[in-house]
C-alpha cells in the first residue's frame, strides 16, 4: 500500500467513526447513486499481479460493499431510476466491458443478496479471448525484460508519443498507466496501427494471454438475466467515441444494440460511453440509436433534473475503496481523491 493510500484509509475511518460523515445526510436525499464497476477478482487471482488497481475491486470487499449498500440504500435496476419514490435513497451497480469475473465472482454475491445490476457489453469481446490493448500493454510491460522493454520505446518514440520518464527504472504499474493515458489521445486509426507493432515486439506474451479467459460468454449473460442482471451496451469494439469518424460511431451504437436485442430477446435502452468519452454529436447519435439512458465516468450523484444520456458515477476500484469508512467518505462525495 502507498503511503498516500494509507493516509486517505486513515483519514476516512476518522471521519466515518467521529460521525462528521452521515451517508444519509438529507442533503442527499433527492439524489440517486449509480456506481460503477469494472471486475471482481478474489485476492490470491494470480492475474493481479498485472491488472491496473483502478480495473478491479476484491470479492471480499465487493461483499462487504454489497452489505453496506443493502443497509443503507434501496438497489434498484437502472431502467427503474427515473421512477423510484421509495423512503431510501437508490443506489444502481453496474460494471463495464463484460469481464467473465463479474459471472465468476459477483453474480453470486448479487444472487445471495437478491439485488439488481447492469452490465455493459462490447459486443465484439463476447465468447471472445481477445484482451483489450490497455491490459495486453500492461501484460508485456509487468513481464517483459529490460530489452522487449526498450523496443517498446523505441516504437513509442516513433508514434511521437512521449513518455516523461525513464521506462527501465519507474514503477511499471504507473508506467503503464502513462503510456495508456498518452494512447488514448490518439485517432483510433493510429492507436491500431501502434497496438499492432505492439503486440508483434510482445507476440510470446500475447500467446500466453490468450490462453486466460477475459469475457463472458451468452450462456451466462442469459443465466444472468433470469436472475435481475439487466444488459446494456458499451459499443461493439469498445472504441473511444470522440476519437473516431461519425460513420463507426453509429456502427458501434447501432450494432451493439441489434446483437444485445437479438441474443436476449429484448429491446435495451441502456449504453455506457468507453472510457466516458463524449459529446454533443455523440450524444445525439447515442438518441438516434434507440438509447435513454446513458452513463459516464464523470463523478457525482444524480439528481432528478439530470439529461439521462449523461448520468454521473462514482468509479470503485480496491485501492480506494476496499474498507466501508473509504467507500462511505467516498459516497459523500465531499472528499476529492477518495
Ligand atoms: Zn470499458
Amino acid at each position: 500500500m502507498s503511503i498516500s493510500i494509507a493516509i486517505k484509509k486513515s483519514f476516512a475511518a476518522i471521519i466515518y467513526y467521529s460521525g462528521i460523515v452521515n451517508l444519509l445526510d438529507m442533503a442527499n436525499r433527492n439524489t440517486a447513486v449509480i456506481l460503477a464497476y469494472h471486475r471482481v477478482l478474489p485476492k490470491s487471482d494470480p492475474d493481479l499481479k498485472f491488472i491496473q488497481p483502478g480495473m478491479y475491486v476484491s470479492e471480499s470487499a465487493f461483499e462487504k460493499q454489497i452489505r453496506f449498500l443493502k443497509e443503507n440504500f434501496e438497489i434498484v435496476n437502472l431502467e427503474d431510476i427515473a421512477d423510484y419514490s421509495g423512503p431510501k435513497r437508490p443506489c444502481i451497480i453496474t460494471f463495464d466491458d463484460g469481464w467473465y469475473d463479474n459471472y465468476k465472482y459477483a453474480f453470486p454475491i448479487l444472487l445471495k443478496h437478491d439485488i439488481p445490476a447492469t452490465i455493459f457489453l462490447a459486443t465484439s469481446f463476447i465468447n471472445t479471448n481477445n484482451w483489450p490493448w490497455p491490459d495486453r500493454i500492461s501484460y508485456y510491460f509487468h513481464n517483459s525484460s529490460n530489452s522487449n522493454l526498450q523496443k517498446a520505446e523505441n516504437l513509442l518514440k516513433i508514434f511521437n508519443i512521449k513518455v516523461n520518464t525513464n521506462i527501465k527504472k519507474v514503477n511499471r504499474f504507473d508506467l503503464v498507466e502513462f503510456v495508456i493515458a498518452d494512447l488514448k489521445k490518439l485517432e483510433n486509426e493510429m492507436l491500431s496501427e501502434f497496438i499492432k507493432e505492439l503486440d508483434s515486439i510482445f507476440s510470446n506474451y500475447k500467446n500466453q494471454l490468450m490462453d486466460k479467459r477475459p469475457w463472458l460468454n451468452w450462456e451466462e449473460i442469459n443465466e444472468m438475466k433470469k436472475n435481475k442482471i439487466s444488459f446494456g451496451s458499451h459499443t461493439h469494439n469498445h472504441v473511444l467515441l470522440t476519437n473516431t469518424s461519425e460513420e463507426q460511431v453509429r456502427f458501434e451504437l447501432n450494432h451493439s444494440k441489434k446483437i444485445i436485442d437479438e441474443k436476449l430477446n429484448t429491446n435495451t435502452k441502456l449504453f455506457c460511453y468507453p472510457n466516458g468519452n463524449y459529446n454533443d454529436n455523440v450524444l445525439k447519435i447515442c438518441k438516434d440509436s434507440g438509447y435513454e439512458i446513458a452513463v459516464t465516468v464523470k463523478r457525482g450523484f444524480v439528481y432528478q433534473k439530470d439529461q439521462n444520456l449523461s448520468l454521473k458515477r462514482f468509479m470503485l476500484h480496491e485501492d480506494m475503496s476496499n474498507t466501508i469508512p473509504m467507500l462511505a467518505a467516498k459516497l459523500t462525495n465531499k472528499i476529492p481523491s477518495i
